[in-house]
């Protein structure tokens, strides 16, 4: 592993590749940026891998509004090694293999004491496009002009700073690929069928939407028992990968009925393909015990609940490997977005150092 002794960089920027975004759906271009020492409470990480998830190319397309920030560094699914810590750092040092995650888990407050959901209210205010705590950004290009950070993470940079209340420590022997496969997608997934919808033995689950996530869905059903596994998209194809991951049956959706939730059943909706398109529901559906729960990361509390699915990777009870489906070379990044918008991909792992 890198960093056997610590590094020289300490306390000093550091000059390094980064693939910025100038523009709403514009080519990433591979720049030389500046990395700032962390601050209090924060961790500069070098990354390892990253992988591309659905929320980058989303955040990618963004023309205007407000999440939409360019110049940018886009990525939030990767794993790494700690190249330094800030003052008030004491659970990772030099040399950690770590994951950055976008939910937030300070371990302190209230909602992270608590056993519901995965909301942490340790700092007041959200910023959308710097560090959580005083939305400043850390990179900065040629220029000297600042770059904007994505989900509290940016990992399509060698080096990038992510608040310890980001980041999740892994075992140093877990593999840096499957680690990176943990940090955001997969386990939103596999979250959702087991901290909300919490499924049991014999259900029957039905997923809209056969990405990477979806599957995830399906894999996570299988894990907590579910007997029957439905997929409900318009490839037929995914069905053969989906067998994989456990499903069990395949729909079109033009076959589903005028409710596709059994009474007593449960709804979930956890990624952003609707793009802030209302729904409109039926009052009288919900009578019959309907609930439709919303979550993010999959209810997932990141420091708690990420080493319980490792560990089930390393017992071999959860398939990580079968997301993998390609791998690139950092220089080769827009080859990673295209893979995906072409739903040619599962997870493609982008190598910083291949
Ligand atoms: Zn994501
Ligand atoms: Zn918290």
């Amino acid at each position: 592993m890198e960093f056997k002794s610590a590094p020289n960089t300490i306390g000093k920027p550091i000059k390094c590749k980064a693939a910025v975004c100038r523009g709403a759906g514009e080519a990433l271009v591979i720049e030389e940026i500046e990395v700032a020492p962390p601050k209090p409470g924060e961790v500069r990480i070098k990354i390892l891998c990253s992988s591309l998830c659905h929320s980058d190319l989303t955040y990618w397309k963004f023309k205007s509004g407000p999440l939409s920030f360019f110049p940018r560094i886009l990525g939030h699914e990767a794993a790494g090694v700690v190249e330094s810590v800030g003052e008030n750092v004491d659970e990772v040092r030099f040399g950690d293999l770590v994951i950055p995650v976008f939910r937030r888990n300070c371990g302190e407050c209230r909602d992270c004491k608590s056993p519901k959901g995965n909301t942490c209210t340790k700092f007041a205010v959200r910023y959308q496009s710097g560090m959580p705590r005083d939305g400043t950004s850390r990179f900065k290009d040629k220029d000297g002009q600042s770059i904007h950070h994505l989900l509290n993470v940016s990992s399509f940079s060698e080096y990038t700073v992510v608040d310890i209340t980001h980041v999740v420590k892994m075992n140093p022997d877990f593999p840096i690929d499957m680690a990176c496969l943990l940090s955001c997608g997969v386990t939103t997934g596999i979250g959702a069928s087991w901290k909300v919808a919490k499924i049991e033995e014999g259900s029957t689950v039905a997923i809209f939407g056969l990405g990477a996530v979806g599957l995830a869905v399906a894999e996570g059903a299988r894990l907590r028992g579910a007997s029957k596994i439905i997929g409900v998209d318009l490839i037929p194809e995914k069905f053969e990968l989906g067998k994989k991951f456990g499903l069990t049956d395949f729909i079109n959706p033009t076959n589903c009925g005028e409710s596709s939730v059994a009474e007593g059943g449960c709804t979930i909706i956890l990624g952003m393909e609707m793009h802030g398109k209302p729904i409109s529901i039926n009052p009288y559906e919900l009578l019959a015990e309907r609930t439709i729960i919303g979550c993010l990361f999959g209810g997932i509390k990141p420091k708690v609940d990420v080493p319980v699915l490792a560990q089930k990777y390393m017992q071999k009870e959860l398939n990580l490997e079968g997301f993998k489906t390609h791998e690139v070379k950092f220089e080769d990044i827009n080859q990673a977005f295209d893979l995906l918008e072409q739903k040619k991909s599962l997870r493609c792992i982008i190598w910083m150092d291949a």
